[in-house]
């Protein structure tokens, strides 16, 4: 059993990297990757320990992307995985991850700025206590709910937040076609992170857009996860077949965060990803 697909509290996950690892080893698995957000840092403090436990540690990230499904509308976010399956991944890519976490800090200042304007007292470390590396728009949210300047979340969002809310601030995020480029060019290989949240939104549409990601140089898929059925699996496993995708999977394993998705094995136990799926990521890597 290996598992694809996890974060470390380097991103929004609950345990720290020794722990994952740790944790790994606990449950069995053959192999694991490491995706956390925009950051390579968990990876980095878990291969020491990785190796010295004998668990085989991959390299990967999860990159927030904006897709545009069709010129003129609004991009979407997607998520994106991707794999350094040859060892880690270069200084380059590492220096792109640091220039996209710095754009994120520099808008959540200019977000303390305009709240701030509008007469609510908020600092950024308060935010950031939440957010640490990660840190966004719910974690303001949920500041102003703390301190009582709105009743909700979603109130929040609605009179601060959300685009044309008294407070927005632009963040500028990659798109689709860029972070596809930086991890090939990086000798990562991509994959569509947990696509049925696409599919939710827009059933009869994710075949097109799949079709042109493809287009694009989408690598792979993640036909295993947590939150599919198995005809879900199956679904994603006949358009891999149909349109040359490689296969990933993985519980997208958050610790406390996430509480009922185990590592390894999901939502009660629905997952099992056979270490043959890593041996073809590398079998496709290869050729
Ligand atoms: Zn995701
Ligand atoms: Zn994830």
């Amino acid at each position: 059993m290996i598992d694809l697909h996890a974060h470390t509290n380097e991103s929004d996950g609950s345990l720290a990297p020794e722990e994952l690892v740790d944790c790994a080893v606990r449950v069995g698995l053959e192999a694991l990757a490491i995706c956390d957000h925009d950051t390579l840092a968990g990876f980095d403090k878990a291969a020491p320990v990785a190796e010295a436990a004998r668990l085989e540690l991959v390299c990967g990230v999860e990159l927030s992307t904006k897709f545009e499904r069709r010129p003129g509308t609004r991009p979407k976010t997607v998520h994106l995985l991707g794999y350094f399956l040859n060892g880690p991944a270069p200084e380059t890519f590492r220096q792109w991850l640091a220039n996209i976490q710095q754009a994120r800090r520099d808008r959540n200042r200019r977000l303390v700025e305009r709240l701030n304007a509008v007469g609510l007292a908020v600092t950024l470390e308060e935010v950031e206590a939440l957010g640490r590396n990660l840190t966004g728009r719910p974690h303001f949210a949920q500041v102003l709910v703390q301190k009582g300047y709105v009743a909700s979340v979603q109130q929040a969002f609605d009179e601060y937040l959300d685009e044309g809310a008294k407070a927005y601030v632009h963040r500028e995020e990659p798109s689709f076609q860029e972070g596809l480029r930086r991890i090939r060019e990086a000798g990562g290989l991509s994959s569509l992170a947990h696509p049925l949240r696409l599919m939710r939104h827009r059933n009869g549409e994710f075949e097109d857009w799949l079709a042109k990601m493809v287009e694009m140089g989408l690598d792979a898929i993640e036909a295993y996860y947590s939150e599919h059925s198995p005809q879900d699996v199956a679904r994603f496993l006949d358009l891999a077949q149909r349109y040359g995708l490689a296969v990933t999977g993985g519980s997208d394993f958050h610790g406390a965060a996430k509480p009922n998705i185990e590592l390894g094995t999901g939502l009660g136990g629905n997952l099992s990803i056979p270490r043959s799926v890593l041996d073809a990521l590398r079998a496709r890597l290869r050729r």
